[in-house]
């Protein structure tokens, strides 16, 4: 069969829908039908099982049933969200004419319609499915040739719901990284692009579907000029050749999903000097930033610190989370902007309150400029720059630090006659959609105040004829109105009938009779009901008008106006963290370029906030892996649930925090600005991931041994658990070295295997810190404290005792357990820590010097000629 053949035999709506479907193929297709978006076929089974609605059928196509299911055109919305939250993307297809039009064309001929939008996950913009408090971006990738011949890789990400737009180049290997670092809804590469292995691989490790384009974006220059209207990019600053193709990329997908809509996006700004701190997916998800382990937003880093007043500003916390800075000037200036709000309280509540009833600018400037936007948005930017003017005279003279001062100076600014003129034109509380007009406040527009008053009028005429028609005729008639017949006057059948006679009969028309009653209308009815239906449409056009002067207004100042959506963002972000800092009792940390890590009394954020709730302290910790040329290894031992990895975890929270420009949990800190973080977690904790945990546990291990530099913080808790002892301990152990000998990066690790902590007898830089346990009335209590030494071994069993175990098996773990540890006294660990030569040594011994020192006494110097010496040389370099 071919394909004409199958549209020859099928029903003109459905051939069109093939074809549309055809173009869409990798979306839900949401098909309009009067009142309902329906779905066919394959789309109908994916979305009825998705959105738990019923499966029906409609019609047939090639001799088989078509399924079907459709959604209410009203609360499409809500699905829309429910299909997006599982990664789909939805083509939304409309009439796209009037079906009278298609009447006229024939009977059999469909209405026209045309996908007017692609809903993605990654490029939303309405508030019902948006989440207020993270940015909602998309990536996109693309690569370019690097003068070498490899690929260089451009990662663009663009948030349509507030036009943030950046990009950065890196190589595949880091690939995976920036995409985690960005967050992306949504990944968007060329279809070729996406087959390769490598970026397939890093694709794989974010949590966001990728959407293959079908084709790239052609000369990159070329569509952001026609994008942007700009006869060059000089003014977009230095890009890549790797960015650019993202940017464009990412533009192309613009395109396509918005069909002609053009968002107010800023131009890309690259990432690439913007020193940020490097954390791969890993390290990321294991420090519960934003979410738990097991995804939950309670619980997480940001549940804790998150104390903005704005969805903007909760987005930018998320981000500066995401991408601390490793700058620490930067850092610094940033602090200063917080200490400022710490130190004027009034300042900083007075702010606060403004900005929880200011609305969300930038998502409403994205609106209006995708023509998506109601009244409620225009109302919007009136109030925001309204706000901005209010909060710029906090800081008259106030003395504010440098970050500050340039933010009250952007509100300062705020464009008042702009605000004036959509205050004095809206009506107060407008509605949120324009298409029902009455949003335009009275007084306002002279042609619509007489257009409203005429349909106003009509309707009060309207309301006296009944009185004066009951009287005339001597019936009971009342006016009502329908759609079908417009205004007509009904009256019970049994006195219809004198209607239909003389003298009446010349007034009244008769237009139905039904079971009990009888309707009729008159000239004068008739022409009043047109009167109102012209004037009714005349006011609405007159308002949408006036709607569209004002949202083009706006336009024209889409950058002033997201410049000042972040300077609310940044403003809302200092205080807040000033607010945490204050309620939480942090301190400001001390950021500097030495290699230092000096925590005093350092605490875990969102451990002490849940102790606290349950009325318990937290014991706070101090940590110093300080070092002048290299950073130092603290092996921490203790027994399960002593604290380490609350304590390993707290350590890198407060690096985080700082270079993030918070205050932290500590009554002092002192940190050498990191330049990477690693966290890892040993296997077993890891289980739920269903592959090979240990595979990935050594993966993830062998990453950081490959990257981690001298300002790199790794915490490695419980390497090596993922399997048998005796492999576990050696890698733990060749771990160990490797990071204290090749790496020398400040780490903390975390282990049961307590032969470990003999490594400190070799290793100068290696500090053994242990959980303090004490024994009460013979029962182990956990104090939590952090202090140097190796724990004593036993207090295993002891835990098993406190969970229960009966008297009799932990009695006899006891005795085990000490005819092990003197078993081990025969063949100590100890020995083997003196017998083994570091593996540096080993390498150097048994490869490179045996070879070497053979082939030297291979040599015969007074027999070679120049020549072969040369040679000589050259071999055993190359053997070196
Ligand atoms: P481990 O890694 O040693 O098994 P955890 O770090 O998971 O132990 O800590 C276990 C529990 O002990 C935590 O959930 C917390 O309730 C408590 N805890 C940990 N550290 C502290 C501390 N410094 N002060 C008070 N309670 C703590």
């Amino acid at each position: 069969q071919t394909r004409a053949g199958e549209a020859v035999r099928a029903t003109p709506m459905i051939a069109q829908y093939i074809e549309i479907k055809a173009a869409n193929s990798d979306c839900l297709l949401f098909y309009r039908m009067g009142d309902f978006y329906e779905l066919f076929f394959e789309d109908a089974e994916v979305a009825a099982r998705a959105l738990g609605i019923m499966l029906t059928k409609r019609g047939k196509h090639l001799g088989q049933d078509i399924p079907m299911c459709g959604v209410p055109v009203e609360r499409a919305n809500d699905y829309l969200q429910k299909l997006i939250a599982l990664g789909h993307r939805v083509a939304v297809c409309e009439q796209i004419e009037d079906p009278a039009e298609a009447r006229k064309r024939g009977a059999k001929s469909v209405v026209r319609r045309d996908v007017v939008r692609l809903v993605t996950p990654g490029t939303i913009t309405e508030d019902a499915l948006l989440d207020p408090a993270r940015a909602n971006a998309f990536a996109a990738v693309a690569r370019a040739r690097r003068s070498d011949g490899g690929w260089r890789y451009g990662v663009a990400s663009l948030d349509i719901s507030t036009g943030a737009f950046t990009v950065c180049d890196c190589d595949a290997a880091e690939l995976a990284s920036v995409l985690a670092r960005l967050e992306p809804r949504e990944i968007v590469a060329a279809e070729t692009l996406c087959r390769e292995e490598d970026v397939a691989d890093a694709f794989a490790n974010v949590a966001a579907p990728a959407a293959p384009l079908g084709r790239d974006a052609g000369d990159p220059e070329r569509r952001l000029i026609d994008f942007y209207g700009v006869s060059t990019l000089d003014g977009f600053g230095a890009l890549s050749e790797a960015e650019l193709a993202a940017a464009a990329t990412a533009i192309l997908y613009v395109e396509r999903t918005q069909k002609g809509g053009r968002p107010a996006l800023s131009r890309p700004v690259s990432l690439r000097d913007s020193a940020t701190l490097d954390m791969d997916a890993a390290t990321r998800a294991n420090l519960e930033v934003a979410r738990t382990l097991s995804g939950a937003r309670e619980g997480a880093l940001l549940s804790v610190v998150d104390l903005t007043a704005t969805s903007a500003g909760a987005r930018l916390l998320a981000e500066r989370l995401a991408a601390p800075s490793t700058d620490p000037a930067l850092i610094g200036a940033r602090l200063d902007a917080v200490a400022f709000f710490l130190d004027t309280p009034d300042i900083r509540f007075a702010l606060r309150g403004r900005l929880a009833r200011a609305p969300d600018l930038a998502r409403a400037v994205s609106r209006l400029s995708l023509q998506r936007a109601g009244p409620r948005d225009l109302a919007a930017v009136g109030a925001a720059l309204v706000t901005a003017r209010d909060i710029a005279a906090l800081f008259a003279d106030a003395g504010t630090p440098e970050k500050i001062a340039r933010e009250a100076e952007t509100l300062a600014q705020a464009d008042i006659a702009l605000a004036s003129e959509i205050m004095a034109s809206l009506a107060d509380n407008p509605p949120l959609d324009r298409r029902n007009g009455d949003f335009v406040r009275a007084g306002y527009d002279a042609a619509l105040d007489e257009a409203r008053a005429l349909r106003d009028e009509s309707r009060t005429v309207i309301a006296s004829l009944q009185a004066r028609y009951a009287e005339a005729t001597g019936t009971r008639l009342r006016i009502k109105h329908n759609n079908f017949l417009g205004f007509f006057l009904e009256l019970p059948a049994a006195q219809g009938e004198k209607l239909l006679r003389p003298p009446f009969d010349a007034t009244f028309t008769h237009r139905q009779t039904m079971a009990d009653a009888m309707r009729f209308s008159t000239r004068e009815l008739v022409e009043l009901q047109s009167k109102i239906a012209s004037a009714a449409d005349q006011a609405l056009a007159r308002e949408i008008a006036i709607f569209e002067r004002l949202a083009s207004a706006v336009l024209a100042r889409a950058e002033p106006l997201q410049t000042l959506a972040q300077a609310f963002a940044r403003l809302d972000l200092f205080s807040a963290l000033a607010e945490v800092a204050e309620r939480r009792n942090w301190t400001r940390p001390h950021v500097d370029h030495s290699l230092d890590f000096a925590i005093v009394g350092g605490r875990h954020p969102v451990v002490e906030a849940s102790l606290e709730a349950q009325g318990k302290a937290f014991a706070a910790n101090d940590c110093d892996l300080s070092g002048d040329k290299a950073g130092r290894i603290a092996v921490v031992t203790g027994p399960n649930m002593a604290g380490k990895s609350t304590f390993l975890r707290q350590n890198a929270l407060i690096a985080l925090l700082a270079q993030a420009g918070s205050y932290v949990p500590a009554a002092q800190a002192r940190i050498g600005v990191v330049d990477r973080l690693f966290s890892r977690v040993g296997a077993s904790d890891d289980l739920a991931r269903g592959r090979s945990t240990f595979m990935v546990e050594m993966v993830e291990t062998a990453a950081i041994l490959n990257c981690a530099t001298p300002r790199s913080l790794v915490i490695l808790d419980e390497i090596g658990r993922g399997t048998a002892t005796f492999d576990g301990l050696s890698i733990a152990w060749a771990t160990i070295e490797h990071l204290h000998d090749v790496n020398r990066a400040r780490a903390i690790f975390a282990t049961h295997f307590h032969e470990l902590t003999q490594l400190a007898k070799r290793m100068k830089r290696l500090v053994n810190l242990t959980m303090k346990v004490t024994d009460h009335a013979g029962e182990v209590v956990f104090l939590h404290e952090v202090v140097e030494g190796a724990a004593d071994r036993s207090y295993g069993v002891h835990v098993a005792q406190l969970a229960g175990l009966p008297a009799s098996v932990v009695a006899r773990a006891h005795a085990i357990l000490a005819e092990l540890e003197a078993a081990d006294r025969r063949a100590p660990v100890e020995a083997l820590i003196d017998d083994l030569p570091l593996f540096k040594r080993v390498a150097e011994t048994s490869a490179s010097k045996d070879t070497l020192r053979e082939a030297l006494l291979r040599i015969d110097p007074d027999q070679m000629s120049p020549r072969e010496a040369l040679a000589a040389l050259y071999e055993l370099k190359a053997k070196a």
